[in-house]
């Protein structure tokens, strides 16, 4: 059998993930698809969030130390921590695969790190490496951030309320409100943020999206960059059988699905990161409950200001619902939308979540929280038309009203039937001769 780490062929490939669930399944499902192309696979990988390197037989991996201030990491917001990292771990990693080279027949193939990890640019540079970028959020995205400075000098920003509604000029379709920061403190420091300047010096750039969603996007920006692009998502759907997720994933709810009717649960859950406050958990609790649909909520460990999980659930809720409703705490996510029972998905949009929804042809109710959410909510709802957006205060009538125009209205079914056609090209994009498909064997 195969040493780990050991060299397949002398193709030895390092990778450079951001340590945030999102961020890390797109890379680990590169990998995986790496790995079954000859190559061998090094994840180098902060202290923060480490891996179970036992779940990932295939990869080695390398611990970058990321000199966090352990104790307050909790209360670093994302951007701080990405800075952090930004600033920290050059030298690690610059050092460690330094040693890595002077081994003997070692041959380090390329550095692919995502696009917020770009301390990995200076070390390739250092190391005289190509390097290649991984985005792992949509195109509008980040052509949206590119916008920036155009509309800065523009005089837009500090943008004022009465704008929020308005169109932006040269993004069309999205509004002021759907940007994804109208805040921040300066904009070098968010385009170097983004990647957009250094993004430039890499040798290519790996998207996980693909023309059938936004091949007008990956044109106009492969237009401003010149750096050759490939379009290769889903990522997930290459690399089947590869999970990532750093919190246990909770099967029993594919038990409490299978004991469901086809096409009547709607499956809530905002990833990751984002939080509540109790009053939108009473609020998101009651309208699930009076919808009188079957519900299958995340609640995330701590997601809930001033509570660990669900202890401030309203007290009558769980009698309620009853057999109708099931919460865990983290779920086999695309199991769980590929299942039959599944009808809608209530989600917060971001990428993965609105990548998996639309392959597994499952229409959403759109929550947005924050950043590139906004974008990729309001190309779900007025591009592709495969879901609507709850906007404004969470409010237990308008969630019940949502959860119903979703599934049982003949809207709900149009959405669901443009959602199908939309997952029917994505598969068309994944099959020989498919976009998809020729960027990745490219
Ligand atoms: N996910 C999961 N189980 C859950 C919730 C989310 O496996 O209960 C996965 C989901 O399939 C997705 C990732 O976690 O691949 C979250 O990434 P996304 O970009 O959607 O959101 P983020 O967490 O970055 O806000």
């Amino acid at each position: 059998m195969e040493k780990k780490g050991e060299q397949r062929h002398g193709r030895l490939v390092v990778l450079v993930p951001c340590p945030f669930q999102g961020h890390i399944s797109p890379m680990f499902e590169l990998g995986t698809i790496l790995y079954c192309r000859g190559f061998s696979i090094t994840i180098a990988h902060t202290k923060f969030n480490f891996p179970n390197p036992a779940n990932y037989p295939n990869f080695s991996f390398l611990p970058i130390a990321d000199h966090l201030p352990e104790h307050d990491v909790a209360s670093l917001d994302i951007v701080s921590l990405i800075s952090y990292l930004n600033g920290n771990c050059e030298a690690p990693l610059l050092e460690s695969l330094s040693q890595i080279m002077e081994k003997p027949h070692t041959k380090i193939t390329c550095i692919i790190y995502d696009t917020l990890m770009h301390y990995s640019e200076a070390v390739a540079n250092r190391l005289k490496l190509t390097s290649i970028i991984l985005r792992t959020s949509s195109v509008a995205t980040l052509i949206a951030y590119s916008k920036f400075t155009q509309l800065q000098q523009e005089g837009y920003f500090p943008l004022k309320e009465h704008l929020l509604q308005e169109m932006v000029p040269v993004l069309y379709p999205l509004r002021f409100k759907d940007l994804p920061t109208i805040d921040f403190a300066s904009l070098e420091s968010l385009m170097e943020l983004t990647n957009i300047i250094i993004a430039k010096r890499s040798s290519a750039i790996i998207w996980n999206s693909m023309d059938c969603l936004e091949e007008s996007e990956l044109a106009q920006h492969q237009q401003q960059y010149q750096v050759p692009f490939f379009s290769i998502g889903p990522l997930y759907k290459f690399a089947t059988a590869s999970s990532s997720s750093i919190i246990a994933e909770d099967t029993c709810c594919i038990t409490w699905l299978d004991r469901k009717t086809p096409n009547s649960v709607i499956y809530v859950s905002l990833g990751s990161l984002a939080s509540m406050t109790e009053k939108e958990l009473a609020e998101m609790a009651w309208g699930l409950a009076n919808s009188k649909q079957p519900f299958l909520w995340v609640i995330r460990p701590n997601s809930v200001c001033g509570s660990e999980w669900i202890e401030l659930l309203p007290k009558d809720f769980k009698e309620a619902v009853g057999e109708r409703g099931c919460i865990v705490k983290w779920a086999p996510q695309k199991e769980v939308l590929a299942h039959p029972a599944v009808e809608g998905f209530w989600s917060h949009c971001s990428w993965n979540s609105t990548l998996e929804s639309i392959s597994e042809g499952v229409p959403m109710i759109c929550r947005p929280c924050f950043g590139d959410q906004k974008v990729n909510a309001r190309y779900v709802c007025h591009v592709w038309k495969v879901g609507l957006e709850l906007e404004n205060e969470l409010e237990r009538e308008e969630v019940t009203r949502a959860v119903r125009r979703l599934m049982v209205s003949a809207e709900g079914m149009e959405m669901r039937q443009k959602t199908i056609e939309l997952k029917e090209k994505v598969e068309s994009s994944m099959k020989n001769g498919g976009s998809s498909y020729n960027s990745l064997v490219k």
